[in-house]
Parts: C-alpha cells; structure tokens; sequence
C-alpha cells in the first residue's frame, strides 16, 4: 500500500493504537546486571587466583596470560550456555556510528557425529570477521583485507536475548593486521593513556606521591524522537533518510512550551520502563528520562561511567532503543533534525577525568590544595578548547549535524567555553593579577568549593553554550544525538593531555625557580589565560553580535558545514597533536577524514535521490489528482487554487530537474571540493524543492496528500 491510503490507514491505526504492555515484576536488585559478565560473575565462577589475575587485567589493563584466559573462557561460556546462548559474537567499533557483529557457535562436532561445546581462550582474546567491507580509508588492501578484533577486557561481556535465543557478546577492538586502529575504541583507550601520563605530571609536580591511574569519565543525554510506525511506514523519507525531506511546519509546534518536562504520553512511558528495564539486565545506569522541547521528543540519560564502557553502553543503548521502539509499534529516530521548525536532537557529553586517590580533577576540592589542582585541569581544558576549537568542531561534523550547529536551537558552529560567572571571575582575576597571591609563601584558600556550589543549579547554566563547565565536569553540549560520543572523548582527552603536558613544563620551570606552589601555579595560569582567555565566554552564544564579535574580536573559527569542518582533520596542528600524544598515526588521521568525508558525500546523496523521487513518484501525482479532480467537476470557482497549485509542482520539478543533473556532476578534483559543492549547491536545490512541495501540502486536498503530516505524527496519543 502507498500514498494517500496508507496515510489514512495509519490515522485510523493510531485512533486504537494501545500501549504495548510487558510482564516487569522483578526488583531492581534482582534484574540489575544480570546479563553482564563483569567481575561479579567472574568472581562466583572462578578460583580465587584466577579471579587475582583478572580483576588485574580488568582493572588496570594489564596483558592477560593464555592460561587465564583459557579459564575465563570456559567460565564465561558456562555461564552464557545457562542462558540460553549458543553463540558468540565480537562486538565492534568501526569508523561508521554503528556497531558490528559476526556471530560463531560454540558447537564442535565429532567424528561420530555427536557434538560438543568449546571455548578457548585464543577465541575469547581473538575474532576474525572478514573485515573487507568496512571502512577504512585506505588503510588496508584488499588482498591484506582481514582485521582482527580482540576483546577489550576492561569493558564486560554481556547477553543479548531475542524471542528465540541469546548471543555472548563481547566487546572489541578492531585493527589491521599491520596493527592500525580501524574501530573507534582504540584511539579512545590511546587517548585515556596519554591523558594518564600527562596528568601523572602535573599532579606529581604538585607535590602527590600516591597518584592512581587516572580516567576519563562520560555521562550522556540522549534526545530522541518517537513516531508511530504506521506513519514512519508511509514515509520513505524517515525510513531511508531517518528525517522528513518534506513536511509543512506545524501550525502549533513547540512554541507553547507545553511538552518540555510535561506528563509523559502512557505509551511512551509504557515503552520508556521496557526499554530501562533492559539497560538494567545490562548493567546500564539509566537515570533519568523526561520530554524534551519539541513535540514527539524525548531523553534518556544514564548515570555517568568510565568513558570507555560509558561509550560501549552509549552504542547498546542506542541499539536497544530501537529493538524496543519497533516492539512497542514506535520508529526511534536517533536523526539530529527529523523535522524541520521544531527542535532537533543532540547528545550532551558530560566528562571529567579523575582517578581513585584524587578524586574527580574537575571538581573544586576542599582544600587550597585541591584548589589549585582543580585550577590547573580546568586551566587545561580553556587551552585545549581554545587550542583545538576547530578539531571539536569536526569530530562531531555530520550532514545530519549540520542542520542543528548554528540553527539556534543548538550550540552554535563556535567552540566556546562557558564558566560561570564565580569561576570566570576567578580566571579573569588570575590573568589580571587582581587574586592576590599572599608573598608569605603560605596557601591561599581561594574559597572555591563554596562559591562554587551554587553554579551547579541547573537554572543558572548558560544553554546557548556548546561547551560548559557544570559543577565539577564538562558538558560538551554540540554532539548529535546519532553520533558515537568516542570522537568527541578522543578529542576532549588528547587536547587536554596536549594541555596539560605544556602545563607541566610550564610549571616544573617555575617550581624550579624558587616560587612557592601556589605563586607557580598562578604564573602558569596567567601566561595560560593571556594566550587562551578568549575563548571564555559566558553570553547568549545564539546571539548574532557573538557571532560577529567571536570571529572579528576573539579570533575563534565558525565553521558552518561538515564540508568547512572536515578537512581540519588534515592540518598539521592536528596531525601533530594525534601523533605526538600516540593517539593515530598520521595514516590512522587520513584514513579518518577519508572514511567521514565519503559519508557525508554519500549521506547527502541518498536525500537528493530521495527528494528526487518523492517529489517525483508521490508528491507531483497527488498535485494532478487534485487539479484533475477539480477539473472533472467543471465549476469554475472565484477563488482558484488550481493556479497556485500548477505553477507551485511546476517550480518543484524544475527544482527536482536541476537536483538531478546536480547529483550527475562527477568531475570533482578532490573529495573537498565534492563535498562544498553539496553543502552549498545540492542542499540549496533540495530545499527548493521542498520549499515548492511544503507549499503544495497546504494547497492540494488532504484526503490526497500522499504523506503524513507533521501534526499526525508528532502528537502521540
Ligand atoms: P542536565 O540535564 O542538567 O544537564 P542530567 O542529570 O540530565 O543533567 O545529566 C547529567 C549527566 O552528567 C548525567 O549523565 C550524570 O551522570 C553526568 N555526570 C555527573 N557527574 C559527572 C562526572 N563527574 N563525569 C561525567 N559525567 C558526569
Ligand atoms: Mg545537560
């Protein structure tokens, strides 16, 4: 069925559509983890050396001998055979946002034809999925095409069940053979280390002596939409692209303010406590959930976690979420802009890095002390965002993305940071010389963690800014609600390794000049804020006088598009930056902007052919009907739509015509110049064409409009 009937099939659907009820009786105590081979398990299924040797392995990466991993296993396929499992899989990263899977039995047969079960500990450290078809920017021939996976011990092995069965799944690693990262969980275990080692150097020179290794940590907030599927079935658009290429605003969106934290539609709820209900067996702290600003939109976020499992469960969770959406008769649309007018979706990334025996670095301490290391941190992320601006910018650069950065509803396309007056007066302070740095050489309580507190008042944070200080994290707020939070992890780890590695030069210097501690940490700060300080900014970020006064005064970057983002990823600052942190090699980068670049050209191409053919196959024959129609009763009337309706789906296919021999131009020099051509010609006929049609959609009948509306969709009942 298509067109108009199953448009109007789907309005009738949704009259009796009923929530979708599940059996979800058991205590939380009891479901927690329960599908999760994580040290819990391991300790009730192993000898007590075994589980010695890899909580070691688990806890601080430690290499994992044959003999443990033969033992670990054999407990591990124990205890997913009492599961129900009889696969295993190798969960893993690749370049794209996806995940990926090869699912091998644990079955062997015998001569006799009998069968036994096996799993040994070189299967556990190492998979072989044919790796050909991933991409990988050049990094591999086809004839060396095999990459291997490897399971990455520090983040658990857990159960996915289906109606008919359950698959071991264990998270991966994915290189090549001559040892390039071809996944994103390698450069994000790489940049945790050289944000470790850095970090050990301040904080050594800061007088510790018991540092333990430190992490990064990660907190997401998931923003998504959910529409009925009825509709998302009639709309090839949300089904191929993931958002509508057409659709007329609403004439009641967001603007009343009345879906934002509002009672949350029981449907939505029923599939809400489903989905939780999962994460749980999982071992994935959801928190909390509530609706979102724009109609139809909802979040998720889960407590924060280690930012290595924090972004496998980032991965799982964005999986399950549609597993459960379909069940509950939903599409979960992950898109950063599904529908035009209203808002899009983002991803904030809380962060922060600290370890067991300082605590959270990013947290103002409790002692002058604690103070200064805090400064120092925050110090170090000022630089790295004012440094690295233009590389945050790219590693979140996306077609989909680009609809959102800059559209007002969103951070805008200029990395700034937002401190909070109290902070940003102590900074301001530090560079002026106006903090006073007492000559008795004695510590100076600079009072921070009082006058901190109250900056941890969400009502008082500055929601126009893409990267903001909140309490005693980060929160890096431009990330799109479909992308993997790694690339933005690496980043925000590798520019604060590169930070704090120049702090630590800086302030071994001025230790070694004879300044007490705290006059060293001061200077280091100065010379910190007089170069960086201009990335501080705690203003309306939407604002057009920042946008001009952030390029023409500040001297930050806006870049608009994914076609002006993506090829930061080959200057040599940031070349430099990856290769001296140990992050990627230079060949690792290139294959990065490479593999990014062809998705964007390609993302931007199924639209066009998509608007090309909706307008074609379905829009422009619902305008026919509907003159014939009128042209059949022969009335000729005063008041005559037939006008504006032929000459609108005219307009719209002399759009469509020009689209087409757009996406037919191939004579591109380099994928740069494919992909500004896309950004600024081939968006800018798309929306022609969809200027056209949304102006049809208030012109023809509506029992012939072919496609759902935006009011059917969005308002769930
Ligand atoms: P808001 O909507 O006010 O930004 P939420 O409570 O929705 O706040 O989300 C805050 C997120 O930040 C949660 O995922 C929380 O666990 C996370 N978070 C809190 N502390 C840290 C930290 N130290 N490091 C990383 N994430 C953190
Ligand atoms: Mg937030």
């Amino acid at each position: 069925m298509s067109g108009n009937k199953s448009r109007l099939k789907a309005i009738q659907e949704i009259t009796s559509a009923k929530p979708f009820e599940t059996e979800m009786t058991q205590p939380l105590k009891k479901i927690w983890a329960c599908d999760v081979f994580g040290l819990h398990q391991m300790e009730e299924s192993l000898s007590k050396s075994a589980f010695k040797a890899i909580k070691k392995t688990v806890q601080s990466g430690a290499v994992l001998e044959p003999s443990t991993a033969d033992i670990v296993a054999a407990a591990m396929k124990d205890w997913a055979m009492s599961k129900g499992a009889k696969f295993f899989s190798h969960i893993f990263y690749p370049m794209t946002n996806a995940t990926a899977e090869k699912h091998d039995g644990f079955i062997i047969t015998n001569s006799d034809g009998t069968c036994i079960t096996e799993f040994t500990g070189s299967l556990l450290i190492k998979g072989e999925p044919d790796g050909s078809s991933f991409p990988n920017g050049s990094l591999r021939m086809t004839n060396a095409a095999r990459g291997y996976t490897a399971w990455d011990p520090t983040s658990p092995p857990y159960m996915m069940h289906t109606a008919n069965g359950a698959v071991l799944m264990i998270p991966s690693v994915f290189m090549s053979w001559t040892g390039e990262a071809l996944d994103k969980k390698i450069p994000l275990l790489r940049s945790n280390s050289a944000m470790d080692s850095a970090a050990q150097k301040v904080l050594k020179l800061m007088g510790e002596t018991d540092i333990a290794t430190l992490n990064s940590s990660c907190g997401a907030e998931q923003e998504y939409f959910l529409i009925d599927e009825n509709f998302a079935n009639a709309r090839p658009d949300l089904l191929l692209a993931g958002r509508t290429l057409f659709g007329a605003p609403l004439s009641k969106g967001q603007q009343f303010d009345d879906h934002y934290f509002g009672a949350i539609p029981e449907r939505v709820q029923v599939f809400m406590q489903d989905f939780e209900d999962k994460l749980y067996r999982l071992g994935i702290p959801a928190k909390t959930h509530h609706n979102e600003v724009a109609p139809g939109q909802f979040e998720i976020a889960p407590y924060f976690e280690s930012a290595n499992v924090a972004a496998d469960h980032q991965q799982l969770l964005m999986t399950m979420m549609k597993i459960t959406a379909k069940k509950h008769g939903f599409l979960c649309l992950l898109h950063e802009k599904p529908f035009a007018g209203i808002n899009g979706s983002g991803k904030h990334v809380n962060w922060s890095v600290g370890n067991a025996t300082q605590g959270n670095l990013l947290d103002p301490g409790h002692t002058p002390h604690e103070n200064l290391n805090f400064l120092l941190f925050c110090g170090a992320v000022i630089r790295g965002v004012h440094k690295f601006g233009p590389l945050l910018r790219a590693v979140i650069a996306s077609a989909a993305n680009d609809h959102r950065l800059g559209a007002n509803e969103a951070p805008p396309a200029i990395l700034s940071v937002y401190l909070g007056t109290q902070l940003e007066k102590v900074f301001d302070d530090i560079k002026t010389g106006a903090l006073h740095v007492p000559t008795s050489g004695g510590l100076m309580d600079l009072g921070l963690s009082q006058i901190l507190q109250f900056e941890r008042d969400p009502g008082d944070r500055n929601r126009t800014s893409p990267f903001a200080f909140t309490g005693n994290r980060f929160e890096f707020r431009a990330v799109g609600s479909s992308q993997s939070v790694s690339g933005p992890l690496v980043a925000m780890n590798t520019m604060l390794a590169d930070s704090l590695e120049w702090i630590a030069g800086k302030l071994e210097a001025a230790l070694s000049n004879n300044s007490n501690e705290t006059e060293a940490v001061f200077a280091v700060l100065k010379e910190l804020m007089e170069e960086h300080g201009n990335v501080i900014f705690g203003g309306d970020g939407y604002s057009p006088e920042w946008h001009k006064t952030a390029v023409e005064e500040r001297g930050l970057q806006n870049i608009p598009t994914t076609a002006d983002a993506l090829p930061v990823l080959k200057t040599q600052e940031v070349i430099d930056l990856f290769s001296r942190t140990g992050v990627f090699t230079p060949l690792e980068l290139a294959s990065r902007f490479e593999v990014y670049a062809e998705q964007y050209v390609l993302s931007i191409e199924v639209e066009a052919k998509l608007v090309i053919e909706m307008a074609t196959t379905m829009i422009f024959p619902a305008a026919i009907s509907y003159l014939s129609s009128i042209a059949s009763t022969g009335l000729t009337l005063e008041y005559s739509p037939p006008g504006a309706v032929a000459e609108t789906a005219s307009a719209m296919m002399a759009s469509v015509e020009q689209l087409s021999e757009a996406i037919a131009l191939d004579h591109f020099d380099t994928i740069e110049e494919h992909m500004n051509f896309l950004a600024k010609d081939v968006c800018g006929l798309m929306l022609d064409a969809r200027a056209s049609a949304d102006k049809l959609e208030t012109l023809v009948a509506d029992d012939l409009w072919p496609l759902p509306k935006y009011r059917e969709m969005l308002f769930i009942k």
